[in-house]
């Protein structure tokens, strides 16, 4: 039968087996395959969660929220879609099972499906189909490829793979479906079994999608017999089964697909011809910085840590992980990051004069009390020992509560945030955001998304740059206090950030020749890192601290 053709090329990556087994890195890595084949690529993620956004969601146990430009509070698969395609993605690119069923719900009330009875199938499903399409329309891309969240087998996405499958009898021969599976190695028997990936492909069967290739994570390489048995069970053709075994760095991901020639057993089974051949030559030479950097650089990260080990840690800051790795590369070095509990700070000096064996330290964003006169106190100890200081939202806002309070002599300084009765509001809520938490409006309430900044000549910030206008991603609350920016200026601080009206404070920093680097940023630089561009904010950190090493 001959079906329609779309105006796009869709490839589903759903998940078998079990979670955590790196979807999300081979759904981006699948996106720079294409890219580097000259097509246009967007990628999109589906969380199957009720939560509308990622934004009410606590980091340490679902990892980092990742903002876009539009202010979409996003899960942190987008942050390495964005980092992988080298690639801006919108807010269609994104979406939820809150957020499908919150728009069929506002329909619902507003009468748009003519008093039929509104229900999953088809009313959510098809505005999930809807989503795909518009998702690949908007984003004007060659191939949309989505990430369908969670397991094969899940209650919560059985909606979203059941979209993929209507939109694969609409357009049969531009819709492809990947598994990504798991292949275990039990340590009793030494041997790899390739059973649990079979009877995930068999649950995707009963859903009646046959996937075309299956990505086969284990922790070692899949050797031709098994490759075969998979074949001949999951009725996938052996060369479109690809072996994935762990690696150092995900960056090797790509890398690693194209030695099993993944583009093109992909660009032939959706029949689209490829601009040119593979070029990853960019991306080869930054993945081999990971292996063999020169030299080390010591970042310490002084945040709140609590109840958590490396993993989730390292999962709620991977951005700022990220943007460290990559500046560092750049610069030849690789980082040695250490994870600072701020607590150890708050009241003990000699915990905080260890902090002189760091090249840098950085405070990260974040919220609340805890360790927050700790990072106050680290903070201090880097402005007084010319150490490096990078301090990134939160790490902006405790910087100048830091300089208010011990160079400006205005004792007691605060936020708001903490103290709201505090004799120097140096931080404070603008009106607006006062407004929606007084109405316990905390989905989206924040300053969310990208925001111009226009940058002061002759500062750190505007030589790091080498523009006077740039644009930065936000995600806070509070701001500087406009009543104190005289103030602290007169004392000696710089703010060579501003919007362009010149209310809102950006960039805080110290005079070159009073400290190399001792910068905050109102806004999320990390969230603007990328592999191939490395933030220049970071770059110049970084740069600063190999100085200090020396
Ligand atoms: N808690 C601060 C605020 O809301 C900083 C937020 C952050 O670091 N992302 O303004």
């Amino acid at each position: 039968m001959k079906r329609a053709r779309a105006d796009h090329k869709y490839i589903f990556v759903v998940g078998g087996v079990m979670s955590g087994v790196g979807k999300g890195i081979a759904t981006a890595s699948i996106g720079k395959i294409l890219a580097a084949r000259g097509l246009s690529v967007n990628l999109v993620k589906v969380d199957p969660y009720l939560n509308v956004d990622a934004g009410t969601m606590n980091p340490t146990e679902h990892g980092e929220v990742f903002v876009l430009d539009s202010g979409l509070e996003t899960d942190q698969d987008m942050g390495n879609y964005e980092r992988f395609l080298d690639r801006d993605l919108g807010p269609e690119d994104y979406m939820t099972s809150g957020m499908v069923y919150q728009s069929v719900i506002e329909r619902e009330r507003n009468l748009g499906y003519g008093g039929k009875c509104v229900e999953a199938v088809p009313h959510v499903r098809g505005a999930i189909v809807e989503r795909f399409e518009r998702a690949a329309a908007l984003a004007k891309s060659d191939v949309t490829v989505v990430e369908i969240g969670g397991t094969v087998g899940d209650f919560s996405n059985a909606l979203f793979i059941d979209a993929a499958r209507v939109l694969k009898m609409k357009y049969s021969e531009d819709v492809l479906f990947v598994m990504v599976s798991y292949l275990p190695v039990p340590s009793t028997i030494g041997e790899m079994k390739t059973r649990p990936t079979q009877h995930a492909v068999a649950a995707l069967n009963s859903y009646g999608v046959q996937p075309d290739v299956i990505v086969a994570r284990s922790t070692h390489p899949l050797d031709q017999k098994r490759k075969e048995k998979l074949a001949i069970q999951c009725s996938v053709e052996a060369n479109c089964i690809i072996s994935a075994p762990d690696v150092d760095s995900v960056y090797d991901v790509p890398l690693n697909f194209e030695r099993d020639k993944l583009s093109d057993i992909l660009l032939e089974t959706l029949d689209l011809q490829p601009k040119h051949e593979s070029d990853m030559s960019d991306w080869r030479r930054f993945a081999a910085h990971a292996h063999n950097g020169k030299g080390t650089v010591k970042i310490g990260i002084v945040g709140k840590y609590f109840d958590t080990g490396d993993f989730v840690l390292s999962d709620a800051y991977l951005s700022v992980i990220e943007a460290i790795k990559y500046s560092a590369y750049a610069a030849g070095v690789k980082p040695e990051i250490s994870w600072l509990n701020a607590k150890e700070y708050q009241t003990n000096p000699k915990a905080v004069s260890e902090l002189a064996a760091y090249d840098g330290i950085l405070v990260p964003g974040g919220f609340g009390e805890t360790g927050i006169e700790g990072k106050i106190n680290a903070i201090r100890f880097a402005r007084e020992h010319k150490i490096p200081y990078f301090g990134l939202c939160y790490g902006m806002q405790l910087m100048t509560i830091e300089y208010a309070r011990n160079v400006a002599n205005l004792a007691g300084a605060h936020t708001t945030e903490i103290d709201p009765k505090t004799s120097h509001p140096v931080i404070m809520i603008l009106p607006d955001q006062a407004e929606k938490l007084a109405r316990k409006d905390y989905g989206g309430s924040m300053r969310l998304g990208a925001y111009p900044c226009v940058l002061k000549k002759g500062t750190i910030a505007r030589s790091a740059y080498g523009a006077e206008e740039i644009s930065e991603r936000h995600r806070h609350r509070y701001e500087v206090n406009p009543e104190y920016i005289e103030r602290l200026e007169k004392a000696g601080l710089i703010f060579s950030g501003k919007s362009p009206d010149g209310t809102l404070m950006e960039i805080a920093e110290l005079p070159k020749n009073e400290h190399s680097f001792m910068l905050g940023a109102q806004f999320h630089p990390e969230l603007r890192a990328r592999p191939l561009s490395p933030h220049p904010l970071f770059n110049a950190f970084i740069a600063a601290a190999i100085q200090k090493r020396i």
